[in-house]
């Protein structure tokens, strides 16, 4: 491991000077940033502890919810109004890691958090884009089993790798952010970018930025959501396919719904065709293969991962299914 300092902020300007310093790092949870500096995949040179940034999950007049940065993931998803308002959060939030890791990861951290492509963590054996860019991408025509099926470049396959995020690509959520020149909010869809000629570059984060919260807007009809995670094994696995998805009926047809899916591309994949699709049109099993099928009309399997693009047709058709029989 490189030798680094250790500072803890005491608060968001605290934070902001200390991470301005070149090389500075932000550190929540340490549940993958620690991973990668035993890897010397990631070497800051300065850790700026932001734990003691805000972790409070505020319910706003308006009906939205702001959830501090350094909320972590099992207070996320054990709170009330989260449980019953975003379920489809709280299951995502609980189908991530382990009970230990769910304890020690932050809101903030879990969004930063880097693929699990394993050519990225073969530091000494394989070429990356990635970690080296102009390196190349030994995944491509490797083992590529878990990449993306969506959105990929030639000198990416990889796919982001939380499922906190899936939920909150399809609720809509606002990343808050901080910097030396005052604040701003993002679209969470647009937060992640998509690997294009540069895949290092994963957010829309300036250097020395700081997310200080998510915003969940009022979404009454969240109520009735869910997420589904298919994986190879039953806990402790990352995502082949996920489906974060919300419903509104009116009667029998659609009014309204959100849907996002996981393990499919370099960032949360917020499903707009197949919202589109689904608006208006009668909740029945065609519509809910139609409005799939046509979200994953312009996916580019890898030789190893074909199967996601029926997985993932199959997952959202049956996630929608179970929505329209579950009670609101
Ligand atoms: Fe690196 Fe991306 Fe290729 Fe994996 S898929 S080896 S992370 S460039």
């Amino acid at each position: 491991m490189t030798p680094f300092t250790y500072a803890r902020a005491q608060d968001a300007g605290d934070a902001l000077q200390l991470g301005s310093r070149p090389g500075a790092k932000y550190l929540g949870g340490g549940t993958n940033l620690v991973d990668l500096m035993r890897e010397t995949i990631e070497r800051p040179v300065a850790l700026v502890d932001v734990t003691n940034l805000s972790c409070d999950i505020e319910e706003r007049a308006d009906g939205s919810l702001l959830i501090g940065a350094a909320t972590r993931n099992t207070a996320l998803a054990s709170h009330r109004a989260v449980r019953t308002r975003y379920p489809l959060l709280a299951r995502a939030v609980t189908a991530g890691a382990s009970a230990q890791i769910r304890n020690m990861a932050t809101v903030g951290g879990n969004i930063l958090q880097r693929t699990r492509c394993a050519y990225f963590y073969d530091e000494d054996g394989s070429r990356c884009n990635k970690r080296n860019p102009g390196q190349g991408c030994d995944a491509a025509e490797g083992i590529n089993r878990y990449h993306a099926i969506l959105g990929a470049s030639p000198s990416c396959v990889a796919t982001h790798p939380s499922d906190m995020c899936v939920a909150l690509a399809a609720l809509g959520a606002v990343v808050h952010l901080r910097n030396a020149r005052g604040e701003r909010t993002v679209p969470f869809t647009d937060f992640h970018r998509l690997p294009e000629d540069h895949p290092e570059i994963e957010t829309l984060l300036e250097p020395g930025e700081l997310i200080t919260a998510v915003a969940l807007p009022a979404l009454p009809f969240a109520a009735r959501s869910t997420y589904r995670k298919v994986r190879d094994r039953s806990s402790y696995a990352f995502a082949l396919v996920s489906v974060a998805a919300a419903l509104e009926l009116d009667g029998d047809t659609v009014k309204d719904v959100r849907i996002a899916l996981g393990g499919v591309a370099h960032r949360p994949w917020r499903a707009w065709k197949a919202e589109a699709v689904l608006k208006g049109r009668p909740a029945t099993a065609e519509t809910f293969r139609a409005a799939a099928e046509a979200e994953l009309a312009d996916a580019k399997p890898l030789h190893d991962n074909g199967f996601k693009v029926e997985l993932a047709t199959r997952t959202i058709a049956a996630v929608l299914a179970e929505l329209k029989e579950m009670k609101a």
